[in-house]
């Protein structure tokens, strides 16, 4: 096995768990290493850190799975990890044939760069390093026995790959291809369709999961506006809720047509589908003198890279100011950010400056992260991406 030796100094995020080896970090490679294959880490004076797998295009060079020297990066490792994996989430309580939840979040699960979403029986699996790449065959089986799922599925997210120099990864990687339509059960006893192979992300955002049954307890008897709706998950949680009426704003028709359906296998309704840009939607209001007492705003990622953060937060302080000056007094915003480089802090200074401008006293009432099922590693502080406030605008 092929080792690299660190720069003097840059043993402590190695030494601290911390999943990642950067390239400037990397002082040498001594033996011949290839794409994916396991690489030992070492500290400047040769001594022994870790153990990972090696990506040779990407800034991350090396993605670590283990600070045990005894423990080869083999089947058995992948087996532990993902018996683990699928414990945690039956001691969440993520059970039934027809569940949709995140069986592995990748670093989070002791896995860096294997995602896998169940969705009822289909997985749909994202591989995003050189090193999960040449797993692909070893997860498949593994999953497969572990699972027994009808089909797994690969959506591996483009641009993760595209930074690892791997070609897009889509398609049957086992079993039966999942059919148009999953029918999935997800807290509080919501129903919703998941389209694996043409939906958004690996079919759904699982992350809101709970969040949704948050905002919707504000919703009963009110006026909502479901902002970056998708395929309905806040409104379909507040229509439960018994919203007098929701308006709900995607500029994606294949979604809107799904919030028709999930609304059906939900028998509820009086939900209004809008196709339209929510940054245009939000001053059209705004001119007609709109008032909402509830405003869902879950805008996609903003920020995809550093030199973005400051462009991000323009983006959201526009949708979060405007949003406040349609709200009626004691109305309720609740605002998300799933930008990993916005931090909650950063988030909540730009909510702050959204008040300021409207005019408006504002308080947190609730702070949400993302669901229970996409867990937080100590170690890798980087795995929280999702926060939102439930606001009361005054
Ligand atoms: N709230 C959803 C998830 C939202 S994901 C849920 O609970 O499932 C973000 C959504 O924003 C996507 O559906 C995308 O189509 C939509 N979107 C992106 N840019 C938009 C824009 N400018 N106006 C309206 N919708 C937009």
């Amino acid at each position: 096995m092929a080792t690299i030796t660190l720069n003097p100094g840059k043993e402590r995020p190695v030494q601290q768990r911390h999943p990642w080896v950067f390239s400037g970090a990397v002082a040498r490679v001594q033996g011949y290493v290839g794409r994916g294959d396991a690489v030992d880490v070492c500290d400047a004076s040769g001594e022994w850190l870790a153990r990972g797998t090696w990506s040779s295009g990407s800034q991350i060079r090396a993605r670590l799975f283990t600070w045990n020297a005894d423990e080869p990066i083999d089947e058995a490792l992948f087996r532990r990890r993902l018996e683990r994996a699928l414990a945690t989430r039956i001691w969440l309580g993520y059970s039934g044939e027809d569940i949709a939840c995140r069986l592995v979040y990748a670093e989070s699960d002791g896995l860096p760069g294997l995602i896998v979403d169940r969705y009822g029986a289909y997985l749909a699996v994202q591989l995003l390093t050189q090193g999960m790449a040449a797993r692909a065959e070893l997860i498949t089986g593994l999953l497969a026995e572990l699972v027994q799922p009808r089909g797994i599925y690969e959506r591996s997210d483009p641009d993760m790959r595209e930074k690892e120099g791997l070609p897009p990864g889509e398609g049957v990687l086992w079993g039966e291809p999942p059919p148009e339509q999953i029918t999935t059960r997800q807290p509080g006893g919501l129903v919703f369709l998941a389209d694996l192979r043409a939906g958004q992300k690996t079919g759904a955002y699982l992350d809101q999961a709970q969040n949704r049954v948050r905002v919707a307890a504000y919703c009963a008897g009110r006026d909502v506006l479901d902002c970056f709706c998708y395929t309905g998950g806040f409104s379909v949680a507040a229509a439960r809720a018994g919203a007098a009426h929701i308006l709900a704003a995607d500029t994606s028709a294949p979604a809107l047509a799904m919030l028709e359906a999930n609304l059906a296998a939900n028998a509820v309704g009086g939900v209004e589908p809008v196709e339209a840009d929510v940054f245009k939607l939000l001053r059209q209001y705004r001119y007609e003198g709109r008032l909402f007492d509830v405003i869902i705003l879950d805008p996609p990622k903003f920020a995809h890279a550093q030199n973005q953060i400051e462009r991000a937060t323009r983006g959201y302080k526009d949708i979060n100011l405007i949003a406040m000056q349609l709200l009626r007094p004691g109305g309720v915003l609740a605002t998300f950010s799933c930008s990993g480089l916005v931090s909650a802090d950063l988030f909540q200074k730009v909510v702050f400056g959204a008040a300021l401008d409207a005019q408006r006293d504002v308080q947190i009432i609730e702070r949400l992260t993302q669901a229970p099922d996409h867990p937080v590693l100590l170690t890798f502080p980087e795995g929280e991406y999702l926060k939102g406030f439930i606001c009361r605008v005054l």
